[in-house]
């Protein structure tokens, strides 16, 4: 297959691509229509928990197709009743509503917190989120991200989102005031660069929810379903909030997400809220796939070794090669270069490393969220072989990018 043979500008041109085209992938590798492999440590954007392509989600996948695909979400399915069983028998929450994505699950939870503030705090609608978060890519949901320009790119924007800093309780403190009804945040930003909450902010958050009658809001799309090393990254930290939103892994590459509520945050009435395609069984047997698969005794265990079996690797060839910090939470990981070389990084990785022993015909996928950063998002049964591998790559990566 030529790629230059291929009419791809018929798809909006909505971020620049490599002239590549995916058409296989198995566990941690991807084939392009050249059949060149690549190690993927960027899964969909920590999307594919289980890896490309795994069996329990094709199995899942064949046996639900043919049975139902959906019968409308004005109606009960079989799979939808048992992943919402499994999710809150498994958390600390009572009530889930199904999403088709990360963002949606977030507008889910704008909606229902302001909805808890119109019912039980004087309609109280402000939410306190942290700069440098990301919730998404609607309107509401990019006026909640504090991604920078992100206030001016649709304006005018969704009012009612302050910003404070992350890890200064006192910055989220000087932002209450009668009209806040709760706080949100990523326990550990993810697109923002692999930024952590410390233990302490977590529960200082929780207490100063408590003390003022707010939601904590916690957007676990990115650090949900194992990624942190627990089922769920609050369970990392060990503070429960009162709404949590899941996406990408729960789905383990197919369009799931959910918003998770305790009972006494769970107001939402008939005509609230709803979706077309919310809750169809054919996902939602993917979603029971994706959590079976997690749930079992090894899973967790094994994304904690992995995880500091990579932060270790990643910090020895830190100081092998004089970069900055390695940081995150299991296997959410980043790395600083110190330089704002992660665009050559990526690119270098993915192209380049086919004169390298071990690599030809092979290349690396990377993601650099930030110019001096790159951040690791690998499957969550990536194999300690396979981390040894990528580490050997990058190290190749770096000798040529530095060499030039
Ligand atoms: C990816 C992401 C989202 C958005 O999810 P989509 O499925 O792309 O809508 C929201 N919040 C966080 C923390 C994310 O990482």
């Amino acid at each position: 297959m030529n790629f230059k043979d291929l009419p791809v500008s018929a798809l909006m041109d909505i971020t620049s691509r490599p002239e590549i085209v995916f058409t296989e992938g198995a566990g941690s590798w991807l084939t392009d229509h050249n059949g060149k492999k690549y190690l993927d440590f960027i899964q969909g954007w920590a999307v594919n928990a289980l890896g490309h392509s795994p069996k329990a989600i094709v199995d899942a996948l064949a046996a639900q197709a043919p049975r139902l695909i959906t019968p409308s979400p004005a109606f009960y399915n079989l799979p939808a009743i048992e992943l919402a069983n499994v999710l809150i028998s498994s958390s600390c929450f009572q009530r889930v509503f199904f999403t088709n994505s990360g963002a949606e699950a977030n507008e889910g939870a704008i909606k229902l917190a302001r909805k808890w503030g119109k019912k039980h705090k004087d309609g109280a609608y402000e939410i306190i989120t942290t700069v440098g978060s990301f919730h998404g890519r609607t309107i509401a949901t990019m006026s909640a991200s504090g991604k920078p320009g992100w206030d001016t790119m649709f304006a005018p924007q969704v009012p009612g989102f302050p910003k404070a800093t992350l890890n200064d309780l006192a910055s989220v403190e000087a932002l209450i005031n009668p009209k806040t009804v709760g706080i949100m945040l990523e326990p550990v930003q993810g697109e923002g660069g692999v930024n952590l909450a410390t233990p302490e902010f977590m529960r200082g958050l929780r207490a100063l929810a408590d003390r003022h009658k707010l939601l904590l809001i916690c957007d676990e799309v990115q650090t949900g379903v194992g990624r942190l090393g627990t089922l769920f990254g609050y369970q990392h930290y060990g503070v429960e909030p009162d709404i949590m939103t899941l996406g990408k892994g729960i789905g383990g590459g197919v369009p799931l997400g959910a918003l998770m509520a305790k009972l006494e945050a769970s107001v939402f009435e008939h005509g609230d809220q709803g979706g077309t395609y919310n809750g169809n069984p054919l996902m939602c047997a993917v979603g029971l796939a994706v959590m079976g698969e997690v749930a079992k005794p090894a899973f967790l265990a094994h994304v904690k070794r992995a995880g500091a079996h990579l932060s270790e690797r990643l910090s020895a060839l830190s100081r092998q090669m004089g970069l900055g910090e390695e940081r995150g939470i299991g296997l959410l990981r980043a790395l600083d270069l110190k330089d704002e070389i992660g665009a050559q990084v990526v690119s270098v990785a993915r192209e380049g490393l086919t004169g390298v022993p071990g690599w030809a015909g092979r290349g690396l996928l990377l993601n650099s969220p930030r110019p001096p950063l790159l951040r690791f998002m690998p499957a969550l049964n990536v194999s300690i072989e396979e981390i040894d591998l990528m580490i050997e790559g990058l190290a190749a990566t770096l000798k040529i990018v530095r060499g030039k």
